[in-house]
């Protein structure tokens, strides 16, 4: 079988195992860390706008809590699975741990394509789904925020849900909400703002000059998009981007704003004027000095890992790369920047939302961009030095930094009763 389809729950498994070992872990601890502490299955029944019904199946997994409440993002994706929700939750509490933050990790999502259905019938399913889960989250158990196929008008709408049942307002409920309902300002691009922000440590540790460095990304929706907005502001040439529907390339450079236009207004970057339409994959394998995979898991395989061209890629996206394909890069000297550590800039002002809220304080977009940038350079350095000193690739560095410390909550709290 190709790693392409390769199960992303037993990759992710494959990957802490790999780190585990590494590690003196007792077989008990390393057990605890592989199984979810809770996995939520429900059906999601949902009243359509034809007057019959469907019923979708939507999970919400706790893979850890020792550190703090789970967090992590509701996906809506017609290949949402368990065990893609298991692994997603997993990585949440490794990311949560890369970067320092209170905790936990979790993660839901409904397999359904929300681009077939209404406004009406999103927000049936999503109150439904809030309901199907409602004992199961809260500000202080479980925090829900967007992913692939949500946003900040699903989290209203889960807000809203989990206040009326509870009787008064509990915005603390998710994050990544709208600003008028208690939601951070810069937390729409903090995902990509923190991956931009490792991308510059490692040029600054790499001492590689900035000065005209192409960028290619795969995926242009918020995390994408937001990424080659804010690099083309900085200078950088984003040569190509890439959507579901087909990727475009100028080696020039394309000017993400009006890519966006363009696709807000035909419903893909394909046929943009100011660029070449080009195969939708092929954008993987450019000649380019930065790679971002910004769209969703098993990307960069076996198949086309040895044709990157990129020195370093900044995963934007959780889980983009197999373990086979990271081999053959290790191989080929590149510089990949995890995940866990990478997109971590999102859960990161989800936690300053959080904890805005919590204090019913609210900061400047000035001192949330500072905050975060404290945060992501902090946890790069981090596990760049864990990375030097035990002579292992970011991604390993990233994992031991996170294992070690979750092993040390397990144990301090120790094992009830
Ligand atoms: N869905 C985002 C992620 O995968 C954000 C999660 C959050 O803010 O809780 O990191």
């Amino acid at each position: 079988m190709t790693d392409k389809k390769q199960n992303v729950w037993d990759m992710t498994l494959e990957r802490l195992d790999s780190t585990m070992d590494l590690l003196n872990l007792t077989p008990g601890i390393r057990k605890y860390l592989r199984q979810p502490r809770k996995v939520l299955e429900v059906a999601v029944t949902v009243k359509m706008d034809n007057g019959d019904i469907d019923i979708f199946t939507g999970y919400r997994i706790q893979h850890n809590t020792n550190r703090g409440p789970g967090k992590g993002g509701i996906r809506y994706h017609q290949d949402v699975t368990r065990d893609e929700i298991k692994a997603l939750a997993l990585l949440m509490t490794l990311k949560c741990t890369v970067v320092g933050i209170p905790f936990g990790g979790a993660k839901g999502g409904i397999a359904v394509d929300p681009k077939k259905l209404s406004l009406k019938e999103l927000e049936n399913m999503t109150r439904r789904y809030t309901f199907e889960i409602i004992n199961n989250i809260g500000p202080e158990k479980d925090i829900p925020a967007p992913d692939v196929g949500t946003n900040s008008q699903v989290m209203a709408w889960i807000m809203d849900t989990y206040s009326i049942d509870k009787g008064y307002a509990v915005p603390g409920v998710v994050t990544g909400k709208p600003i008028e309902l208690g939601g951070s300002l810069g937390r729409e691009y903090a995902t990509s703002l923190g991956c931009v922000y490792t991308i510059l440590s490692t040029l600054k540790v790499k001492e590689i000059d900035t000065t005209d460095l192409t960028v290619a990304i795969q995926g242009f929706g918020n995390v994408g998009y937001n990424c080659a907005r804010i690099l083309y502001d900085l200078g950088f040439i984003v040569v190509a981007v890439s959507d579901v529907d087909g990727a475009i390339f100028n080696n020039k450079g394309l000017n993400p704003y009006k890519v966006a236009d363009h696709r807000d207004k035909t419903g893909s970057v394909k046929g943009y004027n100011d660029g070449e339409d080009i195969e939708r994959d092929s954008l993987l394998t450019l000649d380019c000095d930065i790679l971002i995979p910004a769209a969703l898991e098993n990307q960069i395989v076996q198949g086309n890992a040895d044709d990157i061209k990129a020195k370093i890629i900044a995963e934007a996206a959780n889980a983009p790369i197999t373990p086979k394909a990271e081999k053959i890069l290790v191989g080929n000297d590149i510089f990949v920047i995890p995940d866990t550590l990478c997109n971590a800039g999102g859960v990161t002002v989800s936690y300053f939302e959080w904890v805005q809220g919590n204090l019913s304080y609210f900061w400047s977009e000035r001192e949330v961009k500072l905050r975060l940038r404290d945060i992501m350079d902090k946890a790069f350095y981090e596990v760049y030095k864990v990375a030097q000193d035990r002579k292992v690739d970011m991604r390993t560095a990233a994992g031991l930094l996170a294992v070690e410390r979750v092993a040390k909550a397990i144990k301090l709290r120790g094992i009830y009763p």
